[in-house]
């Protein structure tokens, strides 16, 4: 008898072997639970979800059952995640679905390292313990419609003070999962100093009102707002005090910057597996189009540029795990690891044919929500002026 090949779909795809080396046992084990309730409850809907632009939010609570964030299990002896843990944790989102890591990690991360890095003591322990079963629920309100890539001096949202507490004016858009949360972090400038500070703001505060937007291409499942404050009152303990200026603001953000290695190296792995499933059932001149030799030069591609970002990753947790990550590499990483993202979906889209525009076959969901990836975070553009101005000693911003 002839044994079958391997399933080269079994596993993860891991080539370079990192999940061996740098996860526990019980992280390998955490991670598994992960992949198998996205498998039963995510995926046979992504499609449908993504089509009607339908917001999974039954899944928070799913997900917080898993105790991704806080199960005995994962914390190290300082009571911490470990970094390459919370990596891994983002690229199994997003191996699956970007608007499903979005959805989690908008809170997990997003939320909560600002609320952390800028917070009270007392306002983190009200609101932190919350935060990985989503009793407390919060998004991060930074852009603005006149002001995406140049907010940090343009930002037009006002804090006034007002007898002890605040009035905030101004107007917020694209923020993530505002919809679905109770709170927002809302960076406004400071009417009296003209500094950036950064509020809790509760969204169903008199004076805010929201409207998702809509007709995205990227992320649909995701709801993005756009948020108006019109002379919405908040009370002297809604400032986060650890956030007097932009620079404090991109201090916390900087923690996260590596986090988007990961997310490109999950969405390109998701679009890779994707694309050589595909590549194995579809069969032409009589055999799987897998066998001809363009197509497996696409997947060879596709897997390089996901391993690649992958290690890159890695690299750069380790640089930040020892407070070592500067501006510079955290930009250059985050444009080169976009840069891959958007050919590994093309080439994934590109293996599929016809059916590689069909949402159904996952290719173009990996395709189009790699766009919202690609302008997040920092573009190509902002980020590339970041790598030019540390490596010539010359800012070319308003240039
Ligand atoms: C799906 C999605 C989710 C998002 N979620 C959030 C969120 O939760 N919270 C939040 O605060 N924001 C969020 N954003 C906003 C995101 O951070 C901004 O879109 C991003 O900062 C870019 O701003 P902009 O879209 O206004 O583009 P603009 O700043 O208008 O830029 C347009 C183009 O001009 C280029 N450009 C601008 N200035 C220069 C220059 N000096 N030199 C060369 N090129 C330049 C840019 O690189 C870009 O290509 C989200 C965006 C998307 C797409």
């Amino acid at each position: 008898m002839i044994a079958s090949p391997p399933d080269p779909l079994a596993e993860p795809t891991d080539r370079l072997g990192y999940a061996d080396d740098l996860l526990t046992v019980g992280e390998r084990a955490k991670l598994a639970q992960l992949r198998r309730l996205l498998d039963e409850q995510a995926t046979p809907h992504l499609a449908d979800w993504w089509e009607q632009a339908e917001c999974p939010v039954h899944l928070r609570a799913e997900l917080a059952a898993l105790r991704l964030e806080d199960d005995e299990v994962l914390l190290r002896q300082d009571g911490s995640l470990s970094p390459y843990y919370v990596g891994f944790k983002h690229l199994e989102l997003q191996r699956v679905d970007a608007s499903i890591g979005t959805i989690y990690g908008g809170q997990t991360g997003m939320f909560r390292t600002v609320l952390r890095g800028g917070g009270s003591p007392e306002q983190i322990a009200a609101l932190d313990p919350g935060i990985p079963s989503f009793e407390t629920t919060g998004c991060f309100a930074l852009t603005e419609p006149e002001h995406g890539s140049d907010v940090a001096g343009g930002m037009a949202t006002l804090a006034t003070p007002d007898g002890d507490g605040w009035r905030l004016s101004g107007h917020k858009r694209w923020i993530g999962n505002a919809p679905i949360s109770q709170l927002a972090i809302v960076p406004a400038r400071n009417a009296d100093t003209g500094r950036v500070n950064a509020f809790l703001v509760p969204l169903d505060a008199p004076g805010v009102t929201m409207s998702d937007v809509d007709g995205k291409i990227a992320l649909r499942m995701v709801r993005n707002s756009d948020i108006r404050f019109d002379d919405v009152p908040l009370a002297a303990d809604a400032r986060l005090p650890g956030i007097g200026s932009f620079s404090d603001l991109s201090a916390i953000l900087a923690q996260l910057r590596y986090v988007i290695g990961w997310n490109a190296a999950g969405l390109q792995i998701g679009a890779y597996e994707s694309a050589l499933r595909y590549a194995l059932a579809r069969e032409q001149f009589g055999r799987p189009i897998a066998g001809f030799q363009l197509v497996q030069e696409k997947l060879t591609r596709m897997l390089g540029n996901a391993e690649a970002t992958l290690a890159l990753a890695v690299r750069l947790t380790t640089l930040k795990d020892r407070g070592a990550l500067d501006d510079a590499t955290a930009a250059l990483a985050k444009t080169w690891s976009a840069d891959r993202l958007r050919e590994t979906v093309a080439l994934g889209r590109e293996i599929a044919g016809a059916e590689g525009i069909r949402v159904h076959r996952n290719l173009a969901r990996f395709f189009a929500d790699a766009e919202a990836v690609y302008t997040f975070e920092g573009t190509h553009e902002m980020n590339s002026l970041i790598v030019g101005r540390a490596v010539t000693g010359l800012s070319a911003f308003t240039r």
